[in-house]
C-alpha cells in the first residue's frame, strides 16, 4: 500500500506545528521545529515569517494536518469524507470519529506503538487480535464493545512491551479500558471530538471538499 515516503520531520515544518509522527523524538530538544521552526528547503528560513494564507490555503493546510497525522492518503481520505457526509451526524466530528476508530490509531492509542506508523507495523505483523480473531488491516475500523489485544510472543512480545513504557507519558483516552496485564483494550464508547487533543478545525476541511 503506498504511504508517505517524505521524511516526516519535513511535514511538520512545512506545516509549522508538530505533528507528532515519530514517537519519542517529538517531545525532545532534538524535534526540527523546535530546532528549525521554519519551513524545509532552500527559501524556508529566508522568508523569516511564515506566509499567510487564503480561506482556500487555510482549509487545504488543515485537511493536509489531518491527513498526515493519521498516516491517510487523500484516495481513502475523501473515501472517510464521503461516509462521514452521508452520516446522521455532524460530517467534520463523524469525520475525525472514523479516523479514531482506524485499528492502527487505537493500537497507537493503547501505547503499544510509539507513533502511529509504529502502530502500523504493529497491525501489518499479525499481532493484534480483535474479538479473538487476528485482523492485520490497519484500516479496519473498531466498534463499541469491540475488544483489542496484542497476540505476540519472544521479541515482538518485548518490543511491544517496550513501546508501552516509552509511551508511558501519553494518556490512554477514556473511551478505551486498557490492561496492561494482558495487553488488552476494551472499546467503551466510540470516540467524539474532545477525546482528541490534537487542535483540529475539522469545519475547514468540511468547507473545502463541499465546495
Ligand atoms: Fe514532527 Fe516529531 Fe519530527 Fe518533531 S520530531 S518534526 S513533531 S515528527
Amino acid at each position: 500500500m503506498a504511504r508517505y515516503i517524505d521524511a516526516v520531520c519535513r511535514l511538520c515544518r512545512r506545516q509549522g506545528e508538530k505533528l507528532f509522527l515519530k514517537g519519542t523524538k517529538c517531545n525532545t530538544e532534538k524535534c526540527p521545529v523546535n530546532k528549525r521552526p521554519y519551513a524545509p528547503g532552500q527559501h524556508g528560513e529566508g522568508k523569516g515569517k511564515r506566509q499567510k494564507f487564503s480561506n482556500y490555503g487555510l482549509q487545504l493546510r488543515e485537511k493536509q494536518k489531518v491527513k498526515r497525522t493519521y498516516g491517510v492518503l487523500e484516495k481513502q481520505f475523501r473515501k472517510y469524507f464521503k461516509i462521514a457526509s452521508r452520516s446522521k451526524g455532524v460530517t467534520g466530528k463523524v469525520l475525525l470519529q472514523l479516523l479514531e476508530r482506524r485499528l492502527d490509531n487505537v493500537v497507537f492509542r493503547m501505547g503499544l506503538g510509539v507513533s502511529r506508523s509504529q502502530a502500523r507495523q504493529v497491525v501489518r505483523h499479525n499481532f493484534i487480535l480483535v474479538n479473538s480473531r487476528r485482523v492485520n488491516i490497519p484500516s479496519f475500523l473498531i466498534s463499541k464493545d469491540d475488544l483489542v489485544q496484542v497476540k505476540a510472543k519472544d521479541k515482538a512480545l518485548v518490543k511491544i512491551k517496550d513501546n508501552l513504557e516509552l509511551s508511558k507519558e501519553r494518556s490512554i483516552p477514556s473511551w478505551l479500558e486498557f490492561r496492561a496485564a494482558d495487553l488488552s483494550a476494551k472499546v467503551l464508547r466510540l470516540p467524539e471530538k474532545d477525546d482528541i487533543q490534537q487542535n483540529i478545525q475539522e469545519q475547514l476541511i468540511v468547507e473545502l471538499y463541499s465546495k
